[in-house]
């Protein structure tokens, strides 16, 4: 089957900015945004409400196999989550889930039964995906692969702000210590850890602000699309 729509990968640990930096990325040159933490979160969640252990495969895969989870983008251009039919884009923000998403994504089977929602996004629009994995497992094809990565401090920083301002003040040494974690989660893990693929650009944005951290990436995304 020939390849039909356009892809861009975005992959990297948390904090980089990939999140604001892929749908301002998408923004630009038309695409839709994928965030696939999002979908992790969405299972984490699940997890946190029933109470199940989230690094227990066999719970973890008989709670998705029960669960129902939509993704959609809304007239506000927004990517919306449903869980069973409820809006849960704002809960699955709560710092607590970001633990549980880290925990049920390291599983094999989960990720293996999120694959295809995934794949299928890219065979249906020109997109924008964000994740850890995106450029090495979900989409190997990817017109544009960017490692999106910031010093821990910075990251730790800027998350430390973000939850700031959605009035769930942390700690900064806590946040920190919550970065480094799953970090050392998400790159040691056997199933899809997350590193640069081969092919992939990394773009560091320690010391950039997000106009500079952007204009990077369009850069990156306009050379790589025309080559
Ligand atoms: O990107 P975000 O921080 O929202 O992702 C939440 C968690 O989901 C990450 O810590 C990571 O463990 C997991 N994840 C993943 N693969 C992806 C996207 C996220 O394992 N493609």
């Amino acid at each position: 089957m020939t390849k039909q729509h356009k892809s861009i990968a975005i992959d990297g640990p948390s904090g980089a900015g990939k999140s604001t930096l892929a749908k301002a990325l998408a923004e630009a040159l038309g695409y839709l945004y994928v965030d696939t933490g999002a979908i992790y979160r969405t299972v984490g969640l699940q997890a946190c409400r029933t109470g199940t252990d989230p690094t227990d495969p066999a719970a973890v895969m008989a709670l998705l196999e029960r669960l129902q989870i939509r993704l959609e983008h809304g007239k506000d251009g927004l990517q919306h989550m449903y869980l069973n039919g409820e809006d849960v884009s704002q809960a699955i923000r709560q710092h607590e889930i970001s633990a549980y998403a880290s925990a049920v994504s390291a599983i094999p089977q989960v990720r293996a039964f999120l694959l295809a929602q995934q794949r299928r996004l890219a065979e249906e629009h020109d997109v924008v995906m964000d994740g850890r994995d995106i450029g090495t497992v979900v989409l190997p094809d990817a017109d544009v692969k960017i490692f999106l990565t910031a010093a821990p401090e910075a990251r730790a920083r800027r998350r430390w702000l973000e939850l700031k301002q959605r009035g769930q003040e942390r700690a900064y040494e806590t946040v920190l210590r919550d970065v480094l974690e799953r970090d050392d989660r998400d790159t040691h893990r056997a199933a899809a850890p997350l590193r640069q693929a081969e092919d992939a650009v990394l773009a560091d944005t320690t010391d950039k602000d997000l106009e500079q951290s952007l204009a990077l990436l369009i850069q990156i995304a306009k050379e790589r699309l025309q080559a």
